[in-house]
Formats: C-alpha cells, structure tokens, sequence
C-alpha cells in the first residue's frame, strides 16, 4: 500500500474512511445541523487540501472553517467550491476585495472590523457571521454592545442579509462545569427571533451539549477521531484515528543494567534489557519534552520510552524477551495508541500533537 520512500521512514497515515466514519457519528449527534469541518492549520496537521478534496467529493459537510485568509484562498487555488468561512475573520480591510472575489464567508468580532467593513467599497455583499462573547473573552462583541451593532449591520447594504451569528465556549470540554449553559442562554437570547443561522458548537459541543447544536456544528478534532474530552476516550465515543504516525526500529540493542541512554544520560537501566532505536525524534514534531514512560506501540505491545527525546531519534525499553527486529512497526499514536493518551504523558493536548508533524514527515492518504 505505501510507496518505497515512505517505507523506511517515519511516516503518518490518514485514513480517510475514519474521517468519512467520524463525521457520520458528529451528524447523528446533531441531526438537524449541518457541518462546518474545520481545517485550520493544514488540516490539523493531516493535510488541508487533500481532506478538503475529500470532503468536497464525499458531500457529507456544507461548508470549510479555516483560521486565515491564507488557508481559504490556497482552498480557491486548488479549485474548493465549498463555502468557506474565516473563523477570525480579515485581519486587514485591505484583504476585503479578496474576500468579495473569492466568496469567503467572514466573522465580524470587533469594532476594527466592522468600521472596517461599513467603510469599504465593495460592490458584492459578504456573507457575514456576527460574533457575540459568550465568555471566552478572546474575540466578539460584548452582550452590552451586540444589539447596536446588529442593528447597524442589519441596515447596511454592504452585507448579504440576513446576518447570521456565531460563538465559542471556552469550556465544553468539561462536561460538569457549569458556565456552558449559561452560555448557551446568553447566545439565545441574544439571537432571539432575528432570521440568520446560528452556529456554537464546536467537538466538545456537538458531543457534549445538544442544546448548542443549532444550524451549523463546527467539529474540528473530534472529525480526526480524537475525543475532546479529559475523561472520554475516542473508543467510547466510536471514534476512529484519522492519523496514525508510524516508523520503525532501526536499532535492537542489549543493554546492560547501570548503563544509561541517550544525551545527558538521564536514564539508567535498572536491570539488563533491550533498547529500540525508533527513527523518530523532536525533527519530526514528536515533542523532545516526552518523558520516560511515554507509551510506544511496537509491533503492537505498549513500551515505553526511556532517556530523552533527540532530533531524529527516541529510545524505548523493549524488555528482556523482546524478539523485536530491525525494520519492526512502531507506533507513536493513532490506531491502537491514541493521541490523547501519548499527550497527557507528555503534558499536553492531542490538538498540538498533530498540528506540529514537520515537514520531513510524509502524510500518506489511504481509503
Ligand atoms: C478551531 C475552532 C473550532 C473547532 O474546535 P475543535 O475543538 O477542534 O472541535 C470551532 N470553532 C472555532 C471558532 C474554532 O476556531
């Protein structure tokens, strides 16, 4: 199935099939909405114009959410007919003529923005998604200054009408805090009774607060199969890896107790062992901060890593009896090791697992 280069390297497979699997489980979730797939930041590191492709074909989402003018006028390039909305909107009012031209829906969160927009000269309406601050406090108008700004959005021709309206919480990933819903009432009663469609809920929303699924769910991580909450697994969500990074051993080494591993020799064998040499390190955007004990899939059993992490390389323990060999699988997460796990050893989120993958790492797309 893979091509020679990326056989002997360290590569990451995205199936698509599990992107295709895990959105069906977003819309039973949310069976009135339709889907924005977000796909900021290359796709979550899984490759922005190949899942865009993708999903174009495949037809199950109604639009594209990217974080940058950029990332939706590299879609247009690539031939992306999917409505496209900038979650954060343009940064410049020089960028507007671009918006017009290539039909990208943006958010208006500031004052900037919207003096900005009423004082170009575009001559095709924006589609536009009003933002309100339900409490992240990061961009939107505040509630106090919502129901003016509407109205002079309302009665300008400069946009499409009607105007349609966004938000996002700052914690529905926790499932037992309780200044979501509150948020949620805050968002509805703002937008009572006014025409447009109302978009909330991110991952942790659709899976997790129903009363925010409204016209359009935004799913970004949990579309890559990784599950959004601290306390959930993917598995109980029936979600599937989109991306497994993958390499091999390329070095099986006795190792002696009292001896150490690795720069600043800060591991040392307990007992005699054998190491694995994986072909993988911090080059690769595997965090050179992974401690010792973070779990490795090699040819399917859990070791763990031991000393650190170095550019091109890590090392595991593969215990005593290890018949592992040169040229064996590993694993550093998806299929059969979730991101999410590998994070909370390393003391972060999945999120910045994938985002960070270099350039030196292959993505390899399968069915
Ligand atoms: C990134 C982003 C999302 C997706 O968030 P996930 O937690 O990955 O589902 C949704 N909405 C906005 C505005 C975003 O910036």
């Amino acid at each position: 199935m893979m091509d020679i280069v990326q056989k002997d390297t360290t590569y990451a497979e995205i199936n698509l099939s599990a992107l295709q699997h895990n959105i069906k489980i977003l819309k039973q979730h949310a069976p009135q909405s339709k889907v924005v797939a977000i796909i900021k930041a290359n796709a979550y590191g899984h490759g922005m114009l190949k899942l865009a492709e993708q999903l174009q074909i495949s037809q199950q989402v109604h639009a594209l959410g990217v974080a940058r003018l950029g990332e939706a006028l590299q879609l247009r390039e690539a031939g992306i007919r999917l409505p496209i909305i900038l979650l954060e909107g343009f940064f410049n009012n020089s960028d507007l003529p671009l918006l017009a031209e290539h039909q990208l829906q943006t958010v208006i969160h500031s004052q900037d923005q919207l003096q900005g927009l009423l004082n170009s000269d575009l001559t095709e309406k924006l589609t536009i998604w009003l933002k309100l601050d339900t409490g992240m406090h990061r961009l939107g108008f505040h509630p106090s200054e919502f129901n003016r700004t509407l109205e002079i959005l309302k009665n300008t021709k400069k946009i499409q009408q009607p105007v349609n309206f966004i938000t996002h919480f700052n914690s529905a990933d926790e499932l037992d805090n309780p200044i979501t819903t509150p948020q949620i009432q805050l968002f509805k009663t703002q937008t009572a009774n006014q025409p447009g469609l109302c978009s909330l809920a991110n991952s942790a929303g659709v899976l997790a607060w129903p009363e925010a699924h409204a016209d359009m769910i935004r799913p970004g991580i949990a579309m890559y199969g990784v599950s959004p909450f601290p306390d959930k697994s993917s598995n109980e969500l029936q979600l599937k890896p989109v991306m497994t990074l993958k390499s091999h051993l390329i070095a099986v080494r006795q190792h002696s107790v009292g001896e150490s591993v690795g720069y600043g020799a800060s591991w040392t064998a307990q007992e005699n062992t054998i190491l694995g040499v994986i072909a993988v390190g911090y080059g690769d955007g595997y965090p050179r901060m992974a401690p010792a004990g973070t779990p490795i899939l090699v040819n399917g059993r859990i070791v763990p890593i031991v000393g650190r992490v170095s550019m091109d390389m890590i090392t595991v323990d593969l215990g005593i009896n290890s018949n592992d060999r040169v040229g064996d699988d590993v694993v550093l997460w998806g299929e059969g090791l979730p991101v999410e796990l590998v994070a909370k050893h390393i003391g972060t989120v999945a999120y910045e697992l994938v985002t960070k993958l270099t350039v030196r790492v292959p993505l390899s797309y399968c069915e």
